[in-house]
C-alpha cells in the first residue's frame, strides 16, 4: 500500500546531488531554529545553518552535516541548496578538531567584528564534524 507520509527530499551541493529519496520526516538546522518537516509542512524559504540534518526514511534514519545554505519547503518536496554536505564517513575528525583550535584562537585573538563572526562560523562547522563524524 501507497505510504501517504511520503515526500521527496533533494539535497544539492555545488559539486555534486547529495541526497534525493522518500521520506517521512527531516530534521535540520535554521537560522530560526531546529525545525521537523513532515508532509504538507506550510510552503517557507528559510535559511540554513551549520548543523546536522536527520533524514528519515520508511525504513533507515540517515545523518549528514550541512554548512551554510538556503531550505525551500513546499507540500510535498523539500530542497536543500548547502554549501557543504558530508556523510559521517567522509569526515576526517583529526582535521575539524585542528580547525576548531584555530577557529577559537582566532575568536580570542580577534580586533574586528566580521573576522570574529567567521571564525564563529568555521568553529560551528568544526563541532559539526567532530560530534557527526564520532558517530
Ligand atoms: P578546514 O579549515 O579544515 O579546511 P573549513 O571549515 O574551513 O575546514 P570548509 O570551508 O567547510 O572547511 O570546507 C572546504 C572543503 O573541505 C569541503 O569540501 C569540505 O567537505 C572539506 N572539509 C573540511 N573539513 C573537513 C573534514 N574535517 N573532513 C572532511 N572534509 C572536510
Amino acid at each position: 500500500m501507497a505510504d501517504d507520509r511520503i515526500f521527496r527530499l533533494k539535497i544539492i551541493s555545488p559539486d555534486r546531488l547529495f541526497y534525493e529519496g522518500d521520506i517521512t520526516m527531516v530534521e535540520l538546522k535554521t537560522s530560526e531554529g531546529e525545525i521537523g518537516i513532515y508532509k504538507g509542512h506550510i510552503p517557507l524559504t528559510t535559511i540554513l545553518v551549520p548543523g546536522i540534518v536527520r533524514i528519515t526514511e520508511p525504513n533507515e534514519v540517515k545523518l549528514a552535516a550541512l554548512y551554510s545554505g538556503f531550505v525551500e519547503i513546499l507540500k510535498d518536496k523539500v530542497t536543500i541548496l548547502a554549501e557543504v554536505a558530508e556523510w559521517p564517513y567522509e569526515i576526517d575528525v583529526n582535521r575539524a578538531m585542528e580547525a576548531k583550535i584555530r577557529a577559537e584562537r582566532r575568536i580570542n585573538n580577534s580586533d574586528n567584528e566580521v573576522d570574529e563572526i567567521r571564525a564563529e562560523m568555521a568553529l560551528r562547522r568544526a563541532l559539526t564534524r567532530i560530534e557527526l563524524g564520532g558517530k
